[in-house]
C-alpha cells in the first residue's frame, strides 16, 4: 500500500529513501518540496529524475485532510473544517494580527479529558489524529492563504508565523504523533518557525510534560483555571490524577529549557465560579517563585455549557489583583467568535452552526 509521506519527519524521510534504494540526501528534496514549497504533486518536482517521480507514483501519497468548509470572520479570523474520514471533521483557526499570524492546530478528534466548560470536551473522544492530519493543518494554511513559495524571500512572508496547539484535543495525550509534527514544524528544510513560536497547550498531563521537555521544548502553556485542589478537579477533571503541587513542580522543571523563560498560565474566566477576588489572591499565593504569565480568557459560551462569562469588571479587578502582585496578566481577546472560533467553542463536525457564518463554499484546494 502506498504510504503518505506527509507522516514522516526528515528522519522517517531518509529511511523511506533508503528502502526504495534512494540516496539520503534525495529526503531533504522531498521535504523542501512538500513543506517548504506546499507541492503534492511528484510531477511537479522538477529535480527529481523521471524514474524517481515514477517510483514515487508507485509507493507513495501526498494525501492531506479535505476541507469541508472555510469561514471567514469579520475580524478577518478564518476557520476551515476539515474532514479527516468516517464522518470526523477537526477545526483549524488562523487569527492575523498586525506583526504575526497564529495558527490554531487540533490533535485529536475530540478529547477524552471532559473539562466542564470545553465544548471539544462534551462531544468525547473519537480518535487521534495523524501526523499528516497534524501537519496537514499547517499545510493547508499556507497554500489557502497562498504563502508557499520556493524561495527564502516568501518565506519570510509566510503568512503563518506562529503556531498554538490550542484547537481541538489535548496535545500531550496523542504524544508522538504531535512530537514529530512539531519536529517537522522547527525543521529549517519545511516550515523553519523557532522553538518561541510554536506553542503546545496542555490541561497538565504530567509525565508527558517531562517527556515534552526531554524531546521538544516548545513554549508551554498550561491550563491551571483554579487555585486549589477542590475546584480544579471539578473543572479539570484530570487534575484528581495529577493534582496542582505535582503539576507546578513540572512546570518549574520544564523552565530549565523552555525558550521563553517563562510559563503561560491560561484561566478561562467563569462566573461566580472562579473569578473573585478571594480566587485571585489565592491564585497569587500558588504561584508565587514560578516565572509565569496569565493569560485570562473570558469564557466562550456554547450551547447547554451551565457557564457564564465573568462580566468586563470581574475580569478587569481579577487581572489587578494579579498585576499588583507584580505578576504579568493579559485578557485574551476574543477573536472569531461570529464563526465559532474562539477559545473552547471548536466541535469539530458541525452539524448546523452557518446561519450566523459568512460561509464561503470551497470543496478542495488543488
Ligand atoms: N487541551 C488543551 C488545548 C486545547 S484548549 C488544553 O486544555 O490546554 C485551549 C484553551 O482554551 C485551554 O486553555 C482551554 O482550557 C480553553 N478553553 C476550553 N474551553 C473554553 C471555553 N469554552 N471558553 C474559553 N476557553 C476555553
Ligand atoms: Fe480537552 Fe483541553 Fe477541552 Fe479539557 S480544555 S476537554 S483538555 S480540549
Amino acid at each position: 500500500m502506498a504510504v503518505n509521506l506527509l507522516n514522516y519527519d526528515g528522519k522517517s524521510l531518509v529511511d523511506f529513501c533508503t528502502e526504495i534504494g534512494e540516496k539520503p540526501f534525495r529526503a531533504r528534496q522531498l521535504l523542501r518540496w512538500i513543506h517548504q514549497f506546499g507541492i503534492a504533486d511528484f510531477d511537479l518536482m522538477s529535480d527529481l529524475a523521471k524514474g524517481l517521480r515514477e517510483k514515487l507514483a508507485e509507493q507513495a501519497v501526498i494525501e492531506l485532510p479535505s476541507i469541508m468548509s472555510d469561514y471567514a470572520a469579520a475580524d478577518g479570523t478564518r476557520k476551515w473544517l476539515l474532514s479527516v474520514g468516517a464522518g470526523n471533521g477537526i477545526e483549524t483557526v488562523f487569527i492575523p494580527e498586525n506583526s504575526r499570524g497564529t495558527l490554531c492546530i487540533s490533535s485529536q478528534v475530540g478529547c477524552a479529558l471532559a473539562c466542564t466548560f470545553c465544548s471539544t470536551g462534551k462531544q468525547g473522544f473519537n480518535r487521534n489524529l495523524t501526523v499528516a492530519e497534524i501537519i496537514g493543518q499547517l499545510w493547508l494554511a499556507n497554500k489557502m492563504l497562498e504563502t508557499f513559495g520556493d524561495d527564502a524571500i516568501s518565506q519570510t512572508k509566510r503568512a503563518v508565523t506562529n503556531v498554538v496547539m490550542m484547537g481541538m484535543g489535548e496535545p500531550l495525550a496523542n504524544f508522538e504523533n504531535v512530537v514529530t509534527a512539531l519536529d517537522l514544524m522547527l525543521d529549517d528544510h519545511a516550515y523553519g518557525l523557532s522553538r518561541r513560536r510554536v506553542t503546545l497547550s496542555t490541561s497538565g498531563l504530567v509525565p508527558a510534560i517531562d517527556r515534552l521537555r526531554e524531546r521538544c521544548p516548545v513554549a508551554l502553556a498550561v491550563s491551571l483555571h483554579a487555585p486549589n485542589d477542590m475546584l480544579r478537579d471539578q473543572l479539570v477533571p484530570i487534575n484528581k490524577k495529577y493534582p496542582i503541587k505535582e503539576l507546578l513542580a513540572a512546570c518549574q522543571r520544564y523552565l530549565s529549557v523552555a525558550p521563553r523563560d517563562f510559563i503561560t498560565f491560561e484561566y478561562v474566566m467563569l462566573d461566580d465560579v472562579n473569578d473573585s477576588v478571594a480566587h485571585a489572591r489565592e491564585l497569587v499565593k500558588l504561584v508565587q517563585g514560578i516565572p509565569c504569565k496569565f493569560n485570562l480568557i473570558p469564557f466562550n459560551s456554547f450551547s447547554d455549557s451551565g457557564y457564564k462569562r465573568s462580566s468586563a469588571e470581574a475580569i478587569r479587578v481579577f487581572r489587578d489583583v494579579l498585576m499588583h502582585a507584580g505578576l504579568i496578566a493579559t485578557v485574551r481577546k476574543t477573536r472569531g467568535d461570529d464563526i465559532a472560533a474562539a477559545c473552547g467553542q471548536l466541535a469539530g463536525q458541525v452539524k448546523d452552526k452557518t446561519h450566523r457564518l459568512t460561509r464561503l463554499k470551497i470543496e478542495t484546494v488543488q
